[in-house]
């Protein structure tokens, strides 16, 4: 694979039901709705793992992890760890990822931290080489509303050995 460096961005919606855990990062989040989906729905997992594979250029989460009963459930750190063992056999290592976690609640701030833990030890990385930050949908569109949350991610990988 060509560059010494390679760029990667991901995306990802769920939307927010009753009888739900919330799970972002891979941290349990206490609130009155979780994430619907076919895993965990983890969203911020899911859109890092798209960035990961964007910079790789190996197509998109969904081909790699499809809606099978072996990942009906799945905690998503299941499948970060999966996809940073593809980022190792491709030869490089993950400089920086950047995310933005669009949420109209519950507040963020208080599990940042453990969420970059969290990631961090997926992917086999130190905590402070990921960048979490939340912003509000300011009562507009699903996540406004409270329907959904969606996470953008951005990825910076180099090439190593
Ligand atoms: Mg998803």
């Amino acid at each position: 694979m060509h560059g010494s460096f390679r760029v990667g961005i991901g995306y990802d919606i769920h939307p927010l039901v009753e009888g739900r855990p919330l799970v972002l990062g891979g941290v349990r989040i206490p609130h009155g709705t979780g994430l619907a989906g076919h895993s965990d729905a983890d969203a911020l997992i899911h859109a890092l793992c798209d960035a990961l594979l964007g910079a790789l250029n190996l197509g998109d989460l969904g081909e790699h992890f499809p809606e099978t009963p072996e990942w009906k459930g799945a905690a998503s750190t299941k499948i970060l760890g999966a996809v940073a063992g593809m980022v190792e056999r491709a030869g490089y290592a993950l400089v920086n990822a950047d995310c933005v976690v669009n949420a109209e609640e519950p507040r963020l701030a208080p599990h940042r931290a453990a969420m970059a833990r969290t990631i961090a030890a997926a992917l086999g990385v130190y905590a402070e080489y990921i960048s979490i930050k939340a912003t509000r949908g300011e009562g507009l569109g699903p996540v406004g509303e409270k329907r959904a949350i969606a996470v953008e991610a951005i990825v910076l990988l180099e090439k190593v050995g």
